[in-house]
């Protein structure tokens, strides 16, 4: 009797377990289960439109989904449509890899002001997430600030700084390449509390500021030290040297003038952190930042039309799911939520690393897997399948299948123009539609 397993999450954490299962349980049925009627978590709604070959790594994980014994349940949200209780009552293991996707809050005063947005909701938007059409961000105004030293406060800075030229080859969705085409910005304030050394830049994506042909990086009234600290390891010692480097040359950008000329400006800006938003008729108008270093007195008021926060992510709560809300993620010891039940990916460690790290991570709790398997704490015996699709039938659900996604994907990608590689759908309902036409 196969083993009947249940993954919850279709993104790289969801993909890369089902990979491993597949691969070392010797008879096993798995479904993966997604929420949305696409695939891929953050692959699609995360990573920046303008890096492509990134997301290439779904061609990966689509071999997975194609393999016999792994089948797809799309547009089935566990929590309100399938329970907790109900997955466990089906499947002898269960695997949850539901990632972060909820924004950390800034907690200063004004952040409800309109204008005001996470990243994660920011960043949705111009990667066509359902959720955050529902409640689209408007560009007003010449001046962006994004609060963050890390590589989600970068996308969102080149992409807001590109031309329309430069945005063509992507697949940002039709209403923000048109919001961002038309957009007025031209000083865009990158925020971080840390000092040049501590900033959370890859190189690679610092060094993609200088390839913009209609913005300019610059730093001012800024000491950058020559070389890091001298206690790091020889890896991150190089990083953060290059790095330094570059922060070198955008502050001889902004000594010259003739440089920066009729461009956007990306102003990186250290050591300062957010006290306030101050509003004018409801949307923010300026944002209070604070130097690290110095006195309360000494606080500097940023004229500001739209601010984005960057500062990182928490897992969403799945009800009866053992949650840790100080940490914003699911509750486990070492992966293991309760005896059949485990947690990979952002969820399980928090929004932390790059699509290869989950990797890593399925590879640890399938080992754990594995060995509970072979101690006997997991055993074949539940139903699996034939249950979940009694539960379906009789909820009246509109679950998706792997072809169905599949079905979509080419449709978006046949009604794209130009050099767009796909024009996203932007709700369930519009996806449900191609299924029906
Ligand atoms: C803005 C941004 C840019 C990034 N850029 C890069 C990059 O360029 N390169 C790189 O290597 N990494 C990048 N990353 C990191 C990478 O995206 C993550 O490491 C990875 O996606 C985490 O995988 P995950 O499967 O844990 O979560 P996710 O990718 O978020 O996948 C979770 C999945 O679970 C589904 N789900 C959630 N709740 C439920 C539920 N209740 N029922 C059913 N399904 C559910 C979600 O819809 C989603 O599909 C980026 C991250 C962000 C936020």
């Amino acid at each position: 009797m196969p083993l009947q397993i249940a993954i919850v999450g279709s993104g790289p954490a969801g993909c890369f377990i089902a990979e491993l299962l597949s691969r070392k349980i010797e008879d096993c049925q798995i479904d993966i289960i997604e929420r949305l009627p696409s695939l891929f978590g953050l692959v699609r709604a995360g990573v920046a439109p303008d890096h492509q070959g990134t997301k290439n790594v779904t061609r990966q994980f689509e071999k997975t989904l194609e393999k016999d014994n792994i089948r797809v349940l799309a547009n089935l949200n566990v929590g309100p449509d399938i329970s907790y209780d109900e997955l466990k009552s089906c499947y002898d293991l269960v695997v949850i890899a539901t990632g972060a996707s909820e924004d950390r809050m800034l907690n200063i005063p004004g952040e409800d002001s309109a204008g005001v947005y996470g990243s994660s909701h920011f960043v949705g938007w111009y990667n066509g997430h359902p959720a955050s059409h529902q409640n689209p961000p408007e560009l007003k105004g010449p001046s962006v600030a994004i609060i963050g030293h890390g590589n989600v406060a970068l996308d969102i800075a080149r992409l807001l700084a590109k031309t329309s030229n430069e945005r063509a080859e992507t697949d940002i969705c039709a209403p923000a390449m048109s919001q961002l085409d038309n957009s007025e910005v031209s000083d865009i304030y990158l925020i971080g509390r840390g000092t040049p050394e501590q900033s959370k830049f890859t190189p690679p994506e610092l060094a993609e500021l200088k390839a913009l042909s209609a913005a300019v990086p610059v730093i001012s009234n800024t000491r950058i030290p020559e070389t890091p600290s001298s206690d790091l390891d020889p890896r991150e010692a190089r990083a953060k040297q290059m790095n330094l480097d570059l922060f070198r040359e955008f502050a001889e950008n902004a000594s010259n003038p003739v440089l920066t000329a009729g461009k956007t400006r990306i102003h990186l800006l250290f050591n300062h952190s957010p006290v306030a938003v101050a509003s004018e008729n409801g949307r923010i108008k300026s944002l209070k930042l604070k130097h690290q270093a110095e006195q309360a007195s000494d606080e500097l008021a940023l004229p500001v039309d739209t601010l984005i926060s960057a500062i990182g992510y928490r897992s969403r709560e799945i009800s009866s799911v053992p949650f840790d809300t100080q940490q914003g993620r699911i509750q486990h010891e070492n992966g293991l939520i309760e005896p059949g039940v485990y947690a990979t990916g952002w969820c399980r460690r928090g929004p932390n690393g790059v699509i290869p790290t989950n990797r890593a991570d399925a590879l640890e709790i399938s080992k754990r897997i594995l060995a509970d398997l072979d101690s006997g704490q997991i055993s074949a015996g539940k139903s699996g399948r034939v249950a979940m699709d009694n539960l379906i039938e009789a909820k009246q659900l509109k679950v998706l299948s792997y072809q169905d996604w599949k079905t979509i994907d080419q449709a978006e990608q046949d009604r794209a123009q130009g050099n767009k590689p796909r024009e996203k759908f932007l709700t369930e309902a519009e996806m449900l539609q191609v299924l029906s036409s």
